[in-house]
């Protein structure tokens, strides 16, 4: 039996996972090719959150240290995100993000920048560059699967994921 989309209205099948909340849970719903692009295009994972929230999320121990709830497991929450952050590449715009430097980035924005040891308002080849370069360096597969590594991969992975949709916001 196919799964339908579970967009408004939607009577695609529905292939494509995306979760539902933003607390680690296995919650997800499954879209369309489309819908889920839709998806990922308005999932801004930081919103609504001030920078403390936002700082006691990257740090909680409660967020990414549930057993349960490891890096590898196929429905974690983060690996989702991770997936889509790989797959799910912005239009090719070459070059045309040099009015990025006037443009003002938010606390979220530059904390990500930061994450991610880029300069703010950068190419967005360039983050895209950084982000690969940091996934191979921390990808759990390198690393025994050290919990450290993992960590660190979700936090620059949370980074790219916001900086992904201020780009294409601004674009
Ligand atoms: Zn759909």
């Amino acid at each position: 039996m196919k799964i339908i989309c579970d967009w408004n209205n939607c009577l695609e099948e529905g292939t494509y996972k995306a979760p539902i909340e933003k607390d680690n849970s296995k919650k997800y719903r499954m879209l369309c090719l489309n819908h889920v692009k839709e998806f990922n295009k308005n999932w801004n994972y930081f919103e609504g959150m001030n920078d403390d929230q936002i700082y006691e999320f990257i740090k909680s121990d409660m967020t990414w240290h549930k057993p349960t709830q490891s890096f590898s497991s196929s429905d974690n929450f983060f690996t989702i995100l991770w997936n889509n952050a790989l797959k799910d590449e912005l239009n090719k715009n070459n070059g045309k993000f040099d009015h990025m430097k006037k443009f003002k980035f938010n606390h979220n924005d530059v904390k990500a920048f930061g994450i991610l040891g880029i300069s703010i308002g950068i190419k967005w080849e360039k983050v895209q560059e950084k982000f690969k370069k940091l996934v191979k360096k921390f990808h759990p597969d390198m690393n025994a699967g050290s919990k450290k590594y993992e960590d660190k991969l979700k936090i620059i992975t949370l980074a790219y994921t916001q900086l992904k949709n201020t780009y294409r916001a601004i674009n």
